[in-house]
């Protein structure tokens, strides 16, 4: 069993777009951009990061805004939900302010336990907040939203699955161990780990197959501490079977990829060396930072892209 996964590193979904996206993050849900670089990919579009104040892993929302890209089809084998922390009592006030900025899809719901506001992101997300006694991750606090209401990070994410029994195992090999089934999901759990310690594996055997685009997760990846606890994971995930890509390196953390048997797409990112490795702390996100390979595009991307932030 590996006992260097730490919980979620970050979660990546596909917009339509930037600046919808951006508005929506940052207004709406009070994170911090951190980041404003392109996919390295595809770098015609953006790649936006968004977290607490200091870009903590596990706190961190990532988008590739495509401005063509067709609404994604909500199914089995995808995260289905990206559910956020949120300080205890605090759910009040965010159902009046989600609803005082447009926010569709608002409804109230309790699962193990906890009260949790589900609602829709800027293009459908399925996305939720949900109450946490005592999460100790800093919230930004430079944002429109109350200090003492704001996002901590990930409470956790939801994968929905035809059948759960290969990614059950997976994140049974990966530390996770499960805490109890309620409703047809099943709660696996990462004990001390960065606070976004949870997985719910919720089983439809009937789902059609999720189609991915504007509105769906594009991935989910899981945070290790350096490159010596990822090279130790990716051996042993390779051990079992699974076909992990080499180590890529994304300049803020490095990153390898595999599949998950339900059809989820895992990354394990390290937490080495994060968003100030780039830019001053005091201005993340402000520029248009972009890795070496694409740096002699900056003229034509810096016509193209549409301004956000300055
Ligand atoms: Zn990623």
């Amino acid at each position: 069993m590996l006992t260097q996964i730490e919980g979620i590193h970050h979660i990546t979904s596909m917009a339509r777009d930037a600046l919808a996206t951006d508005r929506f993050i940052t207004d709406t849900l009070g994170l911090r951009r951190v980041k404003k670089t392109v996919n390295f990919d595809a770098p015609d579009v953006y790649h936006l990061y968004y977290a607490n104040g200091s870009g903590q892993p596990g706190t961190v929302m990532t988008y590739f805004p495509f401005p063509t890209i067709v609404a994604g089809k909500r199914g089995a084998g995808e995260v289905g939900t990206t559910v956020y922390s949120v300080p205890k009592g605090s759910l009040d006030y965010w159902a009046k302010h989600l609803e005082a900025q447009g926010v569709t899809g608002l409804s109230r719901e309790s699962r193990f336990g906890e009260d949790r506001l589900l609602f829709a992101g800027v293009n459908g997300d399925g996305c939720a907040l949900n109450e946490v006694e005592g999460d100790a991750r800093e919230p930004w606090n430079g944002a429109k939203v109350d200090d003492d209401a704001a996002i901590r990070g990930f409470h956790s994410a939801s994968l929905v699955l035809r059948d759960r029994g290969g990614t059950e195992a997976l994140l049974s090999f990966m530390g996770y161990t499960p805490l109890g089934e309620e409703n047809g999901v099943l709660r696996m759990v990462r004990k001390d780990g960065n606070g976004a310690n949870v997985i719910d594996l919720e089983t439809r055997p009937d789902a059609p197959v999720a189609r991915q685009g504007a509105g769906s997760v594009h991935h989910i990846a899981f945070a290790v501490a350096n490159d010596e606890a990822q090279i130790a994971v990716r051996e042993e995930l390779v051990a079992q079977g699974f076909q992990i890509t080499p180590v890529i390196d994304r300049d803020y953390f490095h990153s390898i990829y595999f599949r998950a048997p339900g059809g989820v797409l895992f990354e394990i990112a390290t937490n080495e060396p994060g968003f100030a490795s780039d830019e001053d702390m005091a201005h993340l996100g402000e520029a248009l930072k972009l890795p070496k390979q694409h740096a002699h595009l900056r003229e034509r991307l810096e016509a193209s892209l549409p301004r956000i932030g300055n």
